[in-house]
């Protein structure tokens, strides 16, 4: 998900004289990074994922073809648009490249005017599918992540975490008596409520791992990888103090003369696949106590009330 700016390249090719001229050619309008073997190419895009890869086939070790394989097998890598350029130009070459998942395969010895306008095309392509794949994953409200984007990141993280034996914790957030605050203030200034707090809570996390999205209507969840209970709790208070202190009048609200907000924490050392509803159910829990005690607190589920949930 990126793709500011120029876009990024990557050129690969063993014959040195082939990626200069590409090279000379491109540089002017793209960022360019350069391989000589497959190897250093798969090296290259975990490093620096590009936008566009122009690949040759025939080269020494790893050839182009597995390359490909490789990275249309890796979740992280396989929208990454590849061409092949090469001199294998048998209609069987060309179907196997392109069965592979490459997008377009350009013969040598090739035209540059031709090579230019195809990369121009397919830049622009990789351009509008990150500028889908980034709305479909943030919140339009707040420009934090949505829903969507917490699911995938709490699967992951717990199957991460479970293999680490790390525990994983989660905060969610919720604002007290936020119905009476739209009602009162209005609609619009409910929104603007909404982006103030979202910015105080991504301000009060600070490891780059840790990660909050919207999680529905005016409530937020925190996902904070290898983290204790204390850790979470601290993260958690901070949260707490940093949105009291946005001094967002609420006349209504029963608990202050401010806006608030009430936390649940849970954390958890993931012990089976695809156990993270025990972990949302936990903080939630947690959440309900918090607001049934007083609301603008912290409360967290302990230990051993998450095995029971685990029952
Ligand atoms: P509690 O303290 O128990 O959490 O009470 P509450 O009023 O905050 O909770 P409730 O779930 O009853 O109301 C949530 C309100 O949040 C309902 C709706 O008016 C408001 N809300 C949800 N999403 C949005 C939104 O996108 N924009 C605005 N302005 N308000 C929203
Ligand atoms: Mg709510
Ligand atoms: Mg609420």
């Amino acid at each position: 998900m990126k793709t500011q700016g120029r876009g990024r390249l990557l050129l690969v090719d063993d014959i040195k004289a082939n990626v200069k001229i590409l090279q000379l050619n491109l540089k002017k309008d793209y960022d360019i990074d350069v391989a000589f073997d497959g190897e250093s190419a798969l090296e290259q895009v975990a490093k620096n994922p590009p936008d566009l890869i122009l690949l040759d086939i025939q080269m020494p070790g790893i050839d182009g073809y597995e390359v490909c394989r490789r990275l249309k097998h890796d979740d992280n890598t396989k929208k990454i648009p590849i061409v092949f350029i090469t001199s294998r130009n048998e209609e069987e070459d060309e179907t196997k490249g392109l069965e592979l998942g490459a997008i377009d395969y350009i013969i040598k010895p090739f035209s540059m005017p031709i090579v230019k306008a195809r990369v121009k095309n397919l830049m622009q392509m990789k351009k509008q599918q990150d500028i889908l794949e980034n709305l479909s994953s943030m919140d339009g409200l707040t420009g934090i992540p949505n829903r969507r984007y917490f699911d995938l990141t709490l699967h992951y993280e717990w199957q991460r975490a479970m293999r680490t034996e790390t525990p994983l914790a989660l905060i969610m957030i919720d604002i007290d008596f936020f119905k009476k605050y739209n009602d009162f203030y209005g609609h619009v200034s409910g929104d603007e409520c909404l982006q103030s707090v979202s910015q105080a809570l991504v301000s009060s996390i600070n490891r780059s791992m840790d990660f909050i999205a919207r999680y529905g209507g005016e409530e937020f969840a925190a996902i904070l990888p290898d983290t204790s209970i204390q850790g979470a709790l601290m993260i958690g208070e901070a949260m707490r103090q940093n949105v009291k202190k946005l001094r967002i009048a609420h006349k209504q609200s029963l608990t202050a003369d401010c806006i608030t907000i009430s936390l649940g924490i849970a954390n958890i050392i993931p012990q089976k696949e695809n156990g993270q509803r025990v972990l949302i159910e936990g903080a939630d829990k947690a959440l309900f106590e918090a607001k049934k005690d007083s609301r603008d607190v912290c409360r967290i589920f302990s230990a051993e009330d998450m095995m029971d949930l685990c029952g």
